[in-house]
């Protein structure tokens, strides 16, 4: 059996049928059934396995299947599938009942329609098309969000959109029991990074809670000397280390400060069971300097994380972690710094004081070691590197006081126009779609932070349907976007999420 990147999650196939059509017919609906259901496990594009849960004729085993998927831990989502005609009356209770995310794939067993020979036995054995639409109904009149894919099961583009919508119900899945570490709280006076904590959990799942910095400051003192030799072998194999951090160099004892730093950091978080943090300047407590290379190593191991108190966006980068796992591309903490508004075409210099993920990065990094303006500590040793070109999403969660909301831009990341030898952080360069003015114009309207998840593993449909499945307003902002119907879909949305009490 193949190794799925998510593989300890599953997805499950409940096909939908009725006892009139006989046994004869139900045992070649289940032999169907399983064939579609073995197919989509067999998919390298989906990551999870697909499990067949066989034929429901009767409202009490659909509701037995939504029980068992709620009871079970690895049950990421299910899928329902109406080979036949089921009446959608049987299905209120089981629907009613289910808490895992839903997609509907309305697909037909037999792809091609054999003319010469169609028979109403064919037509009994390949009734979607009415089957689903029966079920389309109850989903909709029962106000369940959900996903509908539609194709032929083996058709690339509907094993793609499977594959999206499992990545987002395993992020969802993650977001259940997902733990945010807090050291030290928001940067003083910010606005954007806080947030209602409670509601955030009762939402999305997500618990965020706070520790003092100085019990960091205890699991870094406790790190023994021979897992900071181990690090520090680690960084010398794995970048090209300034001549001040090697060896006999200068600042050889600040990259030991680091090493510690991270294996402290690494053990508190993994001792609490915790898959993201956030951290800020202004409380570094008995630490020798600004978290820098430790976050961003965390941050490839698959840890959320949020500069300055930020939270949400930490539980962001952890949720894009998991749904990109397996996909190259990588996601990092990112953040709007400065814009080229020159003649070679507007772009936006993304960075921040230290925290970008190397899995985004274009070659090897460079580690280094430079004075921080802010702070009044240790110069923090970082990795340097520019982020590799092509298409990506930024990402940001914001709280409206009444609702979350999710935005989301498509952009082209590109190769800086020159060498940036001054800047001694990690960047990344992009052009925002449909172009600078619309998308900066639309994220400030929309109240969009200046912290982000850059993506470049996942798109904007994976956000899409993780938002659905969420219930969490989603913007997003790409090629089709036009100010007038952008703004006009934000005074809509206030207005629907009123109506639907914050969620819609
Ligand atoms: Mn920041």
């Amino acid at each position: 059996m193949k190794v799925k990147p998510l593989g300890d999650r599953e997805v499950w196939l409940l096909t939908g049928s009725q006892e009139m059509y006989g046994a004869a017919t139900l045992r070649q609906v289940e032999q169907h059934a399983g064939e579609i259901a073995a197919s989509l496990d067999a998919e390298d594009e989906i990551p999870v396995r697909v499990v067949g849960k066989g034929v429901a004729t009767s409202p009490a085993s659909i509701r037995r299947v939504a029980l068992e998927a709620n009871a079970a831990d690895e049950c990421a989502g299910l899928i329902t599938w109406m080979h036949t005609f089921s009446p959608a009356k049987m299905w209120i209770a089981g629907l009613t009942a289910l808490q895992k995310p839903l997609l509907h794939l309305h697909t037909q067993f037999n792809r091609d329609l054999p003319w010469a020979e169609i028979d109403m036995d064919f037509m009994n054995r390949n009734q979607s098309a009415h089957g689903d639409r029966e079920f389309g109904f109850i989903a909709t009149r029962l106000r369940l969000p959900r996903k509908t894919v539609v194709g032929h099961w083996r058709d690339p583009t509907v094993v793609a959109r499977v594959a999206t919508w499992t990545r987002a119900a395993c992020g969802w899945h993650e977001a259940q029991t997902l733990a945010v570490a807090r050291f030290g709280d928001n940067m003083r006076q910010v606005a954007v990074t806080e947030g209602d904590k409670v509601e955030a959990q009762i939402r999305l799942g997500v618990s965020v809670n706070g520790y003092g910095v100085g019990e960091l400051g205890e699991a870094c003192a406790a790190v023994a000397d021979a897992e900071i030799d181990r690090l520090v072998a680690a960084y010398e194999e794995d970048y090209d280390l300034a001549p001040v951090l090697r060896d006999g160099g200068d600042k050889r004892p600040s990259l030991r400060d680091a090493a510690r730093i991270e294996a402290g950091l690494r053990s508190f978080l993994d001792t609490g069971g915790m898959k993201a943090f956030t951290d800020t300047f202004e409380d570094l407590g008995a630490l020798p300097q600004l978290p820098g290379l430790a976050v961003q190593r965390l941050m490839v191991d698959g840890y959320g994380f949020g500069a300055e108190g930020d939270w949400k966006t930490a539980a962001l980068v952890r949720i894009a972690k998991v749904m990109s796992a397996g996909l190259p591309g990588g996601s990092s903490f990112m953040e709007d710094y400065t814009y080229d508004l020159g003649p070679s075409g507007p772009k936006v210099l993304g960075a921040h004081m230290l925290e970008v993920c190397p899995s985004i990065a274009a070659g090897r990094p460079s580690c280094e070691i430079h004075p921080l303006s802010i702070g009044g500590k240790d110069d923090p040793v970082r990795l340097v590197f520019t982020a590799a070109p092509g298409p990506a999403v930024v990402a940001a969660m914001l709280d409206l006081g009444d609702r979350l909301r999710l935005v989301v831009n498509e952009v082209e990341l590109v190769s800086p126009d020159g060498e940036l030898p001054r800047l001694p952080v990690a960047r990344a360069v992009w052009k925002p779609k449909p172009d600078f003015a619309t998308a900066a114009e639309g994220w400030l309207e929309a109240g969009g932070p200046h912290h982000t998840v850059l993506c470049r593993a996942i798109g904007s449909e994976m956000f899409a349907d993780f938002a659905r499945i969420a219930g969490v307003e989603l913007l997003v902002i790409d090629d089709s976007t036009r100010m007038r119907d952008f703004l006009n879909e934000l005074r809509w949305n206030d207005a629907a999420y009123r109506v639907a009490g914050g969620r819609a």
